[in-house]
């Protein structure tokens, strides 16, 4: 991708760390868990970081649209992990969403933002009793 086309794409990234695949935002965070940018001060105006970089990356979100992350990871922006859906085929990937071993919409969110499924969470724990 060209930096000198988006310049400000590639300062968005400088304020990210690697997790994985993802470009996690170092800034502040919405108390919704997303990155967030001061875009002006009194009152204080926030852009959400990952719309910013769709915005920047060229990617427009049209009314009633909203962004998915394809990694489930929040406090991502890479442009690459998320997706403009409509609200409704937003709500219907929700709940299709099941995990590695098939268990559906018992997730918990981790505090680095990443999502974890709530039976194989206790699954884990249960097992690691077990080998004590
Ligand atoms: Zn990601
Ligand atoms: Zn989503
Ligand atoms: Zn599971």
């Amino acid at each position: 991708m060209s930096s000198r086309r988006y310049p400000a794409l590639g300062w968005l990234y400088a304020n990210t760390e690697r997790a994985g695949e993802c470009l996690v935002w170092k800034g502040s965070r919405s108390q919704r868990g997303y990155g967030q940018i001061l875009v002006s001060a009194r009152p204080n105006r926030y852009e959400l970081a990952h719309r910013a970089a769709l915005r920047l990356a060229g990617i427009e979100i049209p009314e009633g649209h909203d962004v998915h992350h394809r990694c489930g990871n929040k406090s991502c922006i890479r442009v690459e992990h998320l997706e403009v859906l409509t609200r409704r085929e937003h709500m219907r990937r929700h709940r299709q969403e099941v995990c590695q071993r098939g268990h559906r919409d018992e997730w918990r969110e981790r505090p680095n933002g990443q999502r974890e499924c709530r039976v194989c969470r206790r699954e884990r724990q249960r097992e690691q009793r077990r080998a004590v």
